[in-house]
């Protein structure tokens, strides 16, 4: 059951299955780490060809494979190559698309570590990188350069939710021959598809709402046949692979996406709207808010704004740190894309390792807090953040 025109939950549910000659109902977990050949030329032909069958789990596993072709059915990709984490989804992408002397423009509203890897490791490598206002179009366009390979972004970016117009954007990165890498965690296909939009490549962590119960980590490279090659090429040779067991957790995870999504949607978008109703907040940043500059494109981009929202509570460190302390159910943690629900003072964790100024560049003031909205009954959720009415 693979047709192409089924429509997204039915293929989150059915895509990709191999049923083994059990006949079980439910996919299998094929914990190997190698596989056998009928004789030496089958062994010979497969090494050849490894598309053509299962050679050894570093780079070919029926679980692994099986999620692989159920997420890019879900993404309208051609190919995906799944990963270890989605830190190794990225440095696999930059690692397979780039070569020393290559330039790079990345949005300054992305995921932290992804900014180190960037700036401690590609850098030494001889990777140019230039680092640009996420939905300033104008800065895009500005720093393009013969040598420019790759546009990277985030859209809605963490903690802040500003948008990027993909489409736009995607225009002009072909106009130059520039491929656009969207990191899609934040929204997932259930809610957003950046290669409909025009994007080239997607990046996930899995980590996140794929799993969205906080128990595996995992990532995710999609795109056209030739740059997914490329990327499966490299990581047959680095052993960025994701393991069989968390593969068939995602797999799972895949089956419920649509309707978790939509759930942490509705829960953040009665979360944010509440909060913006409270005295004591100066500022919701959530792109389901007609107070979000951007929020006719949010319209247009995604089909809902996810589950993550952030606050500017009136005060400063002082008040955001007590506002958290006083809660009783949500989770003090940086983690995201979880049943339960996170709350995170970004100043002095995610963001910490900014400089003041950099902190203040970006917006992230002592007095924002995020909050990844959980599936959680909404009323006990804002019955915990009762401190605000003080
Ligand atoms: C968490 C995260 C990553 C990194 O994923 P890991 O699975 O933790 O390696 C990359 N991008 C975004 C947007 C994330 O939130």
């Amino acid at each position: 059951m693979n047709k192409k025109d089924n429509k997204f939950s039915t293929k989150a549910v059915r895509v990709g299955t191999i049923r083994s000659q059990e006949q079980e109902h439910s996919e299998a977990m094929y914990l190997t780490s190698s596989f056998v050949f009928n004789s030496a030329r089958e062994a010979s032909e497969r090494f050849a060809n490894p598309e053509s069958g299962n050679v050894y789990s570093r780079f070919t596993n029926p679980s692994v494979k099986m999620f692989e072709e159920r997420l890019a059915a879900l993404e309208n990709a051609d190919r995906c190559v799944a990963t270890s984490t989605g830190m190794s989804a990225i440095l696999s992408c930059f690692m397979a698309l780039c070569s020393k002397g290559d330039h790079v423009v990345v949005s300054k509203s992305i995921f932290g570590t992804t900014v180190q890897l960037f700036n401690n490791i590609l850098k030494r490598w001889g990777l140019d990188i230039t680092y640009v206002d996420l939905s300033n179009e104008n800065q895009w366009a500005d720093s393009i350069q013969k040598n420019t390979k790759l546009f990277f972004v985030e859209t809605p970016s963490n903690p802040l939710s500003e948008l990027c117009d993909i489409n736009s954007l995607a225009n002009l990165s072909h106009k130059h021959g520039i491929k656009l890498i969207v990191d899609n965690c934040f929204l997932t296909p259930a809610l957003q598809k950046p290669l409909d939009l025009g994007a080239d490549i997607i990046i996930h962590s899995a980590t996140k709402y794929l799993d969205g119960q906080g128990r595996c980590l995992g990532g995710a490279v999609l795109g056209n046949s030739n740059d997914m090659k490329e990327v499966f090429a490299f990581l047959r040779s680095a052993g960025t692979t994701m393991s069989p067991f968390n593969a068939w957790v995602f797999l799972k995870g895949l089956e419920t996406l649509k309707i978790r999504m939509d759930a942490h949607s509705r829960n953040a978008l009665e979360l944010a709207t509440w909060l913006e109703s409270l005295p004591y907040i100066e500022k919701v940043f959530y792109p389901g808010l007609d107070s979000h500059p951007q929020f006719e494109l949010a319209k247009t981009q995604h089909s809902a704004s996810g589950g993550v929202l952030s606050f500017n509570i009136q005060g400063s460190k002082k008040e955001a740190w007590n506002l958290i302390d006083s809660t009783n159910m949500l989770s003090i943690t940086a983690n995201l894309g979880d049943v339960k629900t996170t709350i995170t003072h970004p100043a002095t964790t995610t963001h910490s390792r900014l400089t003041q100024e950099e902190r203040d560049a970006a917006n992230i003031g002592d007095n924002l807090i995020r909050i990844a909205v959980g599936l959680e009954d909404i009323e006990d959720i804002k019955e915990d953040l009762k401190y605000l009415l003080k």
